[in-house]
């Protein structure tokens, strides 16, 4: 590299560098320098970089330093993009404000945050102007929120110290996008979101999360300014994350939610207050009154279609991919048509809206209106690229939401999302970092890059990959067992063999565990279980869904002798370092399951490409799963522990192996149920 910056990079992260010297806990390793390089490497050379590296390497200090002093050099803006708010926060409120005072060069940072974040000064206006009627409990949130509402200086909502049952009033204030009155706002100068907005104009760096960074790149622009060097950490997650905010969604409860608020039964809709205040409309709104209330009787008979043809229990609430057979059924031909007819008076619904509107320029303050006008634009065009647009396209999926047994939602996604990403976010840029913990199969990117719609880049060579393993001594800290005689999960006595190995492990370590579970069903039963074994056991089990929220389980479990069993959320993202996580159990190979809309798209996508989808997807998406759940047991150089595998395809299935292999653990013991208490007792001597 001849930029004199490398030397700079040299300084602070080297042997004896500035960081080792200043700061506390920082020490230097080779690795972290060598990421830092590439980094910068990425953005000098204009090049894209795909980076692999194992937990304890330092990766964010790397890309960070590199960053900043691309940004200084110059001139030019970073974007930092995050999977979890959590890190986003870490980055903005904890390491760049150490680096700012250690640092000699100075540089200005921001964090870009959702609108929902920000008080809305015209909907708070009005309100405080009696524009608005509200219950008890509402104008005791609003009282609660006045004096801090008339000295912030942010109007973000972090300031607040309410408990979150007063925050859940919080949507009364917070600018939302369907109700932004946007230039028309009277208080447009004001605006704490715009004032943001025109705050990242002049950072260096800026600091986002994916979901924020994935709608504006695919919603309006509206947030970032333009940039061309964009760092995603976390970037194993972004294919699923853009996934998501690629998917348009029909929902009964909104649509239904936003009819009636127009025109509510005791007259008190907002249609009926507009009548009040301009009689000259009185039956204009009246016929309106008339199309809203067909319109909720066309939605309860769109919905009901698919009730009727999937009669699932009233438990029942997880999703149904619509395959071709649901096309060509009868019932699906009957839906088309109230769909149109739902269309056809939810359009003019809109346009009388829209006269109303211009006559009376009630909008011009009224976030209201706006909003539900928004709301009602948005929810037709959402039915359209649903049942329309999307329908017959073969790059798409549809599928059904299902809460209680009820239809609540109608989905459609895009199939093999890589090539959305590179259209709305990667095109135009100069440098791209992506990097993470677990980004490769046994050390191959190519699946990640195929998500990602990367893998061209390869072809004119203007991606560089980067991969470093952890830099602790797993052989010597960690070890794994696979016990061999648990029969299948298919089987029906699966799940009490998984509670004698749980309460096999608990005997000898009396908590420290952590139990990872891939399905809900189970997570359930094998509680139903261990609780009445453990009954008169001092040990306490913390279970998801079950005890509290995360952080709540998450603090019990660091403070107490418990065993913690969780399912998605606990695979990634917990760092709890030292004696609080000892054995680490995983129940079942995390697969993903089949009939999951993510799943299958990409099921749909290599089957019209005629390739294997269970090689091509399944399986490198389980090895990168089984990798993330691994690496929560070491955090740091002084940790030690177990791992224990409940399922024995691990051993018996040629796959197990790409599994296996692709973990950092490398110690591999096969065992037995009654071996596990000395095996484990043995290990912690
Ligand atoms: S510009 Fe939009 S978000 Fe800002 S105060 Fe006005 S209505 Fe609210």
């Amino acid at each position: 590299m001849v930029d004199s910056h490398y030397q700079s990079i040299i300084d602070y992260l080297g042997p004896n560098g500035f960081l080792e010297n200043k700061l506390k806990n920082f020490t230097y390793r080779e690795e972290q320098l060598q990421l830092s390089e590439e980094v910068y490497k990425a953005f000098f050379n204009n090049e894209f970089l795909a980076a692999e590296v194992g937990t304890g390497v330092g990766k964010t200090y790397a890309y960070l330093i590199s960053a900043i002093f691309w940004s200084i050099e110059t001139g030019q803006k970073v974007i930092i993009s995050t999977k979890t708010k959590a890190l986003q926060q870490q980055i903005n409120d904890r390491d760049l404000p150490l680096l700012k005072k250690v640092m000699a060069e100075s540089f200005v940072y921001a964090e870009a945050k959702g609108r929902e974040n920000y008080i809305c000064w015209n909907k708070y206006m009005r309100i405080l102007s009696g524009k608005k009627s509200l219950n008890i409990e509402e104008e005791k949130f609003i009282t609660s929120i006045l004096k801090w509402a008339e000295k912030t200086k942010t109007g973000d909502r972090k300031e607040l110290s309410l408990t979150s049952n007063e925050m859940s009033r919080w949507y009364l204030v917070s600018a939302d996008r369907k109700s932004c009155l946007k230039e028309k706002c009277f208080y447009h100068e004001k605006c704490f979101r715009l004032k943001m907005i025109k705050h990242l104009e002049k950072a260096d760096l800026i600091i986002v999360n994916h979901a924020l960074l994935l709608s504006d790149a695919i919603v309006d622009n509206s947030i970032l300014p333009e940039y061309k060097h964009l760092i995603i950490d976390e970037a194993h997650t972004f294919d699923r994350e853009s996934f998501d905010k690629l998917s348009v969604t029909l929902s009964i409860t909104e649509t239904l939610d936003i009819l009636n608020s127009l025109i509510s039964s005791k007259n008190s809709g907002y249609l009926f207050y507009l009548k009040n205040q301009f009689p000259a409309f009185s039956s204009q709104i009246t016929h309106l009154i008339i199309s809203i209330e067909r319109q909720l009787e066309y939605t309860e008979a769109l919905f009901n279609c698919f009730n009727q043809a999937f009669n699932y229990e009233k438990t029942y609430s997880y999703n149904h991919v619509l395959n071709n057979n649901d096309y060509d059924s009868e019932w699906f031909t009957e839906l088309i048509d109230v769909y149109l007819e739902w269309q056809h008076n939810l359009n003019s619904i809109i346009n009388e809206l829209i006269n109303i509107n211009e006559q009376t320029n009630l909008s011009d303050g009224d976030n209201d209106l706006t909003y539900m006008l928004n709301a009602l634009i948005e929810i037709g065009d959402n039915a359209f690229i649903i049942l329309e647009e999307n329908l017959n396209k073969e790059d798409t999926i549809h599928w059904l939401n299902f809460n209680n047994g009820n239809v609540c939602e109608l989905c459609s996604s895009i199939i093999n999302v890589g090539n959305k990403i590179k259209e709305y976010v990667f095109k135009d840029l100069d440098s791209l970092i992506m990097l993470s913990a677990t980004l490769t199969v046994n050390g191959d990117f190519n699946y990640f890059l195929k998500k990602n719609g990367l893998l061209e880049y390869t072809d004119c060579q203007r991606i560089n990959l980067f991969l470093k393993e952890s830099p602790f001594n797993y052989d010597k800290q960690a070890k794994m067992l696979l016990v061999e005689d648990i029969p299948d999960p298919s089987s029906p006595i699966f799940e009490s063999e998984v509670v004698l190995a749980l309460e096999e492990t608990i005997k000898s370590l009396k908590g420290n565990i952590l139990v990872l579970f891939t399905s809900r069903k189970q997570l359930y039963e094998v509680t139903l279980q261990l609780r009445k074994k453990l009954k008169n056991d001092n040990v306490t089990l913390l279970v998801q869904h079950e005890d509290g929220e995360f952080k709540t389980l998450i603090d019990k479990f660091t403070n107490t002798r418990s065993v913690l069993m969780g399912l998605d959320t606990y695979w990634e993202g917990l760092d709890l370092k030292g004696d609080i996580l000892k054995c680490l159990i995983i129940v079942k190979l995390p697969f993903r399951s089949p009939s999951e809309p993510y799943s299958s798209s990409w099921e749909k996508y290599y089957i019209k490409e005629q390739k294997n989808s269970f090689l091509n997807y399944m399986l490198p998406d389980a090895a990168i799963k089984f990798k993330q759940g691994i690496g929560r047991l070491i955090r740091s150089e002084n940790d030690d522990g177990i791992v224990v595998v409940l399922d024995t395809r691990l051993i018996t299935k040629n796959y197990g192996k790409v599994i296996k292999d692709n973990s950092p653990i490398k110690s591999i013991e096969k065992i037995s149920k009654q071996q596990i208490q000395d095996v484990i007792n043995h290990w912690f001597k």
